[in-house]
């Protein structure tokens, strides 16, 4: 018999622990001694220079497009306004976005912010009556971070080819655990993040493909052909680019990582009043969003992190809110139930005693909160 585990994390989609590859490839940019700026001339810089290009290569072959349109930032959060910020003309996206796109869009001149469907997805036909005349720019998620949601992207795409509207596609949570080959897509912009795919915090990318356009969000030299300046972070884009060639053997997990899911969702729907919240067909396979009738999730939340569990409420970037997710609020649950939602995500490590721990912790806080009540 397994001995029942200390800590089971179960918060992937917000962050994932750092792959060996990655440890191993930053290690040598960190250690003391190694003085390189990828931009010198001299022996330190240009093996800088060859690592960096050795991870555009890598995270090139894990997203399916050449090199040369990779733009390394420091972060997802970055791409994304990178892709939107400054953007003239009409755009169009989803009320299901993340902060960093709907944030950013809100700055524009002229925008529609088309709603989701009930099980979170966004309808190609509701975004392409969206579109005006004038619309030449739509960003939507490939996959989202709080329910999981697979958007039908080739669909997305077809509709803004059809109307000649560009499409930026944010593939933050998609990489990994789904497959990904953008030369087919039919997208022209990409979005990125190194610690989605047990990388580095700190770091991401743009693929810009050829043609697109995107204003740099900041000014300076020459780095990252002067569309990010700023000397590389070396370490960090050289761990990502080690995350990044190990997609693959991610996405060959997910069969795996689905059982795993689908057993955590057979125990919390056996305990009563946990309903899912959410596409049960197109979702992330190791994504799970469930609301508890009579309970706060952020006290779920606490009760579960005492037992040593831990999952999130809606997403770690707009935690500490207060507000209910926007993104099962758009979906039409009400701000109660949204407010009685927890998203339990797995990751490649995780084990049948995590789960089985897991269901057992979640039923015990749930007695002990409906009883309080
Ligand atoms: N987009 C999505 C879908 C995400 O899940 C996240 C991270 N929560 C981001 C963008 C932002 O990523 P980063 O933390 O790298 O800024």
């Amino acid at each position: 018999m397994q001995a029942a585990p200390v800590s089971v994390y179960l918060d992937h989609n917000a962050t994932t622990p750092l792959c060996d590859a990655a440890e191993q490839a930053m290690f040598k940019w960190l250690k003391a001694g190694v003085c390189a700026n990828a931009s010198s001339v001299h022996r330190h810089g240009r093996a800088a220079r060859s690592a960096v290009e050795t991870a555009r290569e890598q995270l090139s072959q894990a997203i399916g497009a050449p090199s040369k349109e990779i733009i390394f930032t420091g972060g997802a959060t970055e791409a994304n306004n990178m892709a939107l910020r400054g953007f003239e003309g009409h755009l169009v996206t989803s009320a299901a976005e993340h902060p960093s796109v709907l944030q950013t869009v809100e700055s524009l001149n002229s925008f529609t912010v088309v709603e989701v469907e009930r099980d979170g997805r966004v309808d190609p036909e509701r975004l392409e009556a969206a579109f005006t005349a004038e619309t030449r720019l739509c960003s939507v998620m490939w996959a989202n971070n709080e329910t999981g949601a697979i958007n039908p992207i080739a669909d997305i795409a077809d509709v803004c080819n059809k109307h000649g509207v560009l499409l930026h596609v944010d593939a933050v949570q998609a990489l990994g655990k789904l497959p990904i080959n953008l030369s087919e897509l039919g997208c022209s912009l990409a979005t990125f993040s190194g610690h989605k795919v047990y990388g580095p915090l700190g770091v991401g990318a743009l693929w810009v493909k050829r043609g697109a356009q995107v204003s740099n969000l900041v000014t300076g030299g020459h780095q990252e052909r002067g569309r990010r300046p700023g000397t590389e972070n070396t370490a960090a884009i050289v761990g990502f680019g080690a995350a990044a060639s190990n997609c693959s053997q991610w996405l060959s997990r997910m069969p795996e990582v689905a059982l795993l899911r689908d057993k955590l969702w057979e125990g919390l729907s056996g305990i009563g009043g946990v309903e899912r919240n959410g596409s049960t067909g197109q979702c992330l396979p190791n994504t799970l969003n469930v609301r508890c009738s009579g309970v706060e999730g952020e006290t779920l939340l606490m009760s579960l992190d005492m037992a040593g569990v831990m999952v999130s409420v809606g997403s770690a970037c707009t935690a500490g809110s207060l507000e209910p997710s926007h993104v099962l609020l758009a979906m039409g649950l009400t701000h109660e139930e949204a407010q009685s939602s927890v998203r339990f995500s797995l990751g490649t490590s995780t084990t049948e005693a995590d789960i089985e721990f897991a269901i057992e912790q979640v039923e015990q806080s749930l007695l002990r909160m409906r009883h309080a009540a």
